[in-house]
């Protein structure tokens, strides 16, 4: 048999009405915060990303799926949103449009990790991205509609963690002060951070092995390096934050996995589930932050811009741990169940003048006998049934059955819509 490949999914109409949930929401909050949906493509030149993205990242140093194309141009799977809506914007010249721009996707993207709970090869996100202000009260309204969104869901156990990164003033002098502090703790750091010592340190403050964790406890703080105006910018987004009533923990540990980033980042911590060792790991529902020089980089003006992305299944498993009653596929009103080919045909044409009304019915298709049509009835979840014979043709009546109740009521079938629509 063939099988899907490893770390991805196939979601089951059982479970769509969960993903449309979440999906729903991310589009309704959107437009309520005046942002429009754009949509690119699921590929692009590797150079994209490996610019944008950061060619000392993991993601592009181990995680992209790249491939050839049939004239040899070397092409990767979307790892991510922000670098390719950046292109987008810069190639519509929509880089001079009234600012500030305001975008949200719904997005798969690809990333070749390690499969585990919550962590897909490819993975569903829902993003923002906000250009063409460098305030910090464009930080603060991307970051609250961050926590409204995952709030409207009905997630409440998460925990919103924000840092400034600093920029390009001030981050090479804390660059260099972990740079110094790692040097004199080398022999601790694993052989990945080893390399991470010369390519991008920061990334060490992220890294799971316990060792590194561990040394990451005691080094030098991105905030005690800030620069004055990183540092009253970040006084500015947490003054907005407390003015809009959001609750937030300054995290010095958030770094980040991607290059673009500068000032503001943070982080939406979700629930937290136990390993196999029984070690509770919190899952990261999402996470952003302003990344002012994205658009520079990969050949666009002088752009700012700030944003976020959230993992769709971290939603989801979020959801389910809440004990939230969750959204499932839709049952039908009314099920109609027929004897006889005539009143089959005939349960055929009320179920479609049903629909076509709105309504959601079903009828027999596969020929089962009247009895294993009530059982399927029942196994659907139908809210009424009805059987149709010649003598309900006949007189143009039905009777509706209450299949929670039992209640019995006689409706004329053509007037079956009105009835279902006036209750
Ligand atoms: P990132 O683009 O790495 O900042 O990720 C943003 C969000 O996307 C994370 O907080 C996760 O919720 C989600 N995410 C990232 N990588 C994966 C993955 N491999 N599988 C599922 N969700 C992911």
């Amino acid at each position: 048999m063939i099988i899907k490949p490893r770390g991805t999914m196939d979601i089951m109409p059982e479970d769509t009405p969960l993903w449309q949930y979440v999906e729903e929401k991310a589009r309704e909050i959107s437009n309520t915060h005046g942002f429009g949906e754009i949509r690119f493509p699921t590929f692009e030149q590797t150079e994209l990303f490996a610019r944008g993205v950061g060619d000392t990242t993991d993601v592009v140093q181990k995680e992209m799926y790249t491939f050839f194309d049939k004239d040899n141009r070397s092409m990767t799977l979307r790892p991510e949103g922000t670098a390719s809506i950046a292109r987008s914007i810069v190639e519509n010249g929509r880089c001079s449009d009234a600012m500030p721009l305001k975008l949200y996707y719904l997005i798969s993207c690809f990333r070749y990790e390690k499969p585990a709970s919550g962590r897909y090869r490819e993975f569903y996100q829902y993003g923002v991205e906000m250009y063409g202000s460098e305030s910090a009260a464009s930080d603060a309204s991307v970051i609250a509609l961050a926590d409204s969104y995952v709030k409207s869901l009905g997630i409440t156990d998460y925990s919103l963690e924000i840092n400034s990164i600093g920029c390009k003033e001030c981050r090479p002098h804390y660059k260099k002060a972990l740079t110094d502090y790692y040097t004199a703790n080398y022999d601790t750091l694993c052989d990945t951070c080893k390399t991470r010592l010369k390519t991008n340190p920061l990334r060490i403050l992220d890294c799971k092995n316990p060792e590194c964790a561990h040394l990451a406890k005691d080094a030098p703080k991105t905030l005690d390096y800030l620069c004055e105006n990183c540092t009253s910018h970040m006084k500015t987004v947490e003054d907005s934050l407390k003015s809009m009533g959001i609750t937030y923990k300054v995290d010095t540990g958030i770094v980040r996995g991607l290059d673009y980033y500068t000032r503001t980042v943070f982080e939406i911590i979700g629930p937290g589930e136990p390993d196999k060792d029984g070690n509770v790991r919190r899952l990261a529902l999402g996470g952003g932050g302003r990344y002012d020089g994205l658009v520079e980089e990969i050949g666009g003006p002088k752009l700012p811009g700030v944003g976020f992305a959230m993992g769709l299944s971290r939603l989801i498993i979020a959801l389910q741990m809440s004990g939230k009653e969750l959204p499932s596929k839709k049952k039908p009103v009314l099920y109609i169940a027929s004897l006889g080919t005539n009143a089959q045909i005939q349960a055929l044409g009320i179920v479609n003048k049903l629909r076509n009304a709105g309504i959601y019915a079903e009828c027999d298709l596969v020929g089962r006998s009247l009895k294993a049509q009530m059982k399927y009835a029942d196994k659907i979840g139908a809210e009424f049934t009805a059987i149709i014979g010649d003598n309900e043709l006949e007189n143009g009546k039905a009777i509706l059955k209450n299949m929670a109740t039992s209640e019995q009521t006689e409706v004329e079938i053509k007037a079956l819509a009105d009835f279902f629509k006036n209750r």
